[in-house]
């Protein structure tokens, strides 16, 4: 086994490989196990009781006259009850310490491995996941349940012994800061929302978590299995609904000891200043929000290469993931090669179902957001160049679909903002402009990805030094980061830090505490 940074032995979870007949007709029963079983259920869950209430529709952005369950809102009143039962519960928390509280997000981690297929089943029908992508993600839940474990065993049961003077002894150690409150997207349903829960936990908080409105019930099905895994009832609790409502309590509220999120570069300044308005104690905020990824490639990139991980970067998921490359800068010498290699590509990809195998793209999520992409395509169509839009035909009307879409732009100045969907921008530089480019790139302020396709370390180094990212990636695709592997968050517009998945998050969520001993 690989080793991480701490000597340990540690290895990613197992997937499952669609190549191979087996997992296909596994995965084939989950889904049709899923569409003869009664519509899925979501309610708040608070201290363990499912909260009874109106229902509401939840629909599947596949096909939209398909109703996938239904979704009970949490109302104010559930966020305070669920605060009570959370502020009472978190010493105890806390004080079964680091090895105990490892144990049950390792159980955790096992169970949704194992449950792999019900899982990605869900996502493909709420979310319109492909399989390739559901199966990542239930390994980036696992991976992250089993990384926080495997931090929360090593660091939070002993103080760490420190230097001082002849009768002191120095202790530092770590401890969990209150009630943390979770904000998830629905880009990574289940990932993202188990992997916030998760650090939280190993770090000794209890925690209330707000899945995103379009995806309550993956959320649901991972909340009751983190009470199966062993975890009590009043450490995790469930509170679905809107931002404007649910959130808004929550990040209002003074019981509220921190807050991780991930979202919208908007949202998080909403949360921060909910945060700073409160009289009680100054809580930190983890927020993971929005890029304008670039792609720099030069004369020596491998153009199939560049081909390759440029429409993979940009059309995968769907261009749904905060990691997703939006603009590729060519060199003028190849601009129009790879720009007909793109084009040609764009062809190949299978647009549909996301439970066949095959597809490559799925749906957009909602219609609120393909509005927004149909909306900046009519916008290029005046300043910029449309050079590819693929069709989608009658998916259109059946479901959230929409074609990936190349545009070739005259500069940057089109682009003020991230646009999140399949829609890749290209712009062609001279040599001699390529660094007032990417300092024009640099300037929108945020710092996620970065693609650069170069046999150069010269060009690797300078377009390093000048465009801002948490996550650089050389000769490949950009996204999918992995756990332990390529700990994941940008700066700037981008977030705040730590990276998720990274040896120095599970430390925002931890108070820490000195004890100096005078014998
Ligand atoms: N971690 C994901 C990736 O590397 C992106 C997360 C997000 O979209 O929020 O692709």
């Amino acid at each position: 086994l690989p080793r991480d940074l701490y000597g340990e032995e540690r290895a990613n979870s197992v997937g499952l490989d669609l190549a191979q007949a087996s997992a296909r007709d596994r995965v084939a029963r989950a889904l049709t196990a899923f569409d003869r079983e009664d519509q899925l259920m979501a309610s708040p869950l608070v201290a363990g009781h499912a909260v009874d209430g109106a229902a509401h529709q939840v629909m599947s952005p596949v096909d939209m006259a398909r109703q996938v369950g239904a979704v009970v809102d949490a109302s104010v009143e559930d966020v305070d009850t669920a605060f009570d039962s959370a502020v009472a519960a978190q010493p105890g928390w806390d004080r079964r310490g680091g090895k105990a509280r490892g144990a049950i997000l390792r159980a955790m981690g096992d169970a949704m491995e194992a449950d792999m297929d019900r899982l990605l089943a869900i996502m493909a029908i709420e979310a319109g996941k492909t399989l390739a992508d559901g199966i990542a993600e239930v390994r980036e839940a696992v991976d992250f349940c089993r990384y926080y474990a495997a931090q929360a065993e090593r660091e939070f049961d002993s103080a760490v012994r420190l230097p001082g003077p002849a009768g002191e002894t120095n202790h530092l150690g770590m401890k969990g800061r209150g009630v943390f409150v979770t904000i998830s997207p629905w880009n990574f349903p289940l990932a993202i929302f188990a992997g916030q829960i998760a650090a939280a936990l190993a770090a000794g908080n209890t925690v209330l978590a707000k899945p995103a409105e379009q995806t309550p019930l993956i959320a649901f099905e991972a909340v009751r299995m983190f009470h199966a895994a062993g975890l009590p009832a009043d450490v995790l609790h469930l509170l679905p609904g809107r931002g404007e409502i649910v959130g808004a309590a929550l990040t209002t509220d003074p019981r509220t000891a921190g807050v991780a999120f991930t979202g919208s570069t908007e949202v998080a300044r909403l949360i921060n200043r909910s945060l700073a308005a409160r009289e009680t104690a100054i809580a930190p905020l983890v927020a993971e929000t929005g890029g304008l990824n670039g792609m720099f490639v030069d004369t020596t990139a491998l153009k199939e290469q560049v081909i390759d991980d440029a429409i993979n970067s940009a059309f995968g998921s769907a261009g749904q993931r905060c990691s997703a490359l939006r603009v590729i800068f060519l060199p003028e010498d190849t601009a129009d090669e790879i720009i007909e290699g793109l084009a040609g590509a764009m062809d190949e990809l299978q647009i549909g179902d996301p439970t066949d195998p095959a597809t490559d793209v799925g749906p957009v999520i909602d219609n609120e957001a393909r509005e927004i992409l149909l909306r900046h395509v009519e916008r290029m169509e005046a300043g910029a160049k449309i050079i590819k839009q693929i069709d989608v035909g009658d998916k259109f009307d059946s479901g959230f679909f929409f074609g990936p879409t190349l545009v070739e732009l005259p500069s940057l100045d089109l682009l003020e903002r991230e646009v999140f969907g399949p829609i890749l921008h290209v712009v062609r530089y001279k040599r001699k402009e390529m660094t007032a480019i990417a300092a024009e790139l640099a300037d929108k302020g945020y710092g996620l990805t970065l693609g650069i396709h170069s046999r150069l370390s010269s060009f690797h180094r300078q377009i390093q030094s000048l465009v801002p990212a948490g996550n650089i990636y050389v000769n490949r695709n950009m996204v999918g980061a992995v756990v332990g592997v390529q700990p994941f968050g940008g700066e700037g517009l981008s977030g705040t830090g730590p990276k998720a998945g990274g040896p120095h998050y599970l430390h925002r969520f931890a108070g820490e505490r000195t004890v100096t001993i005078n014998i």
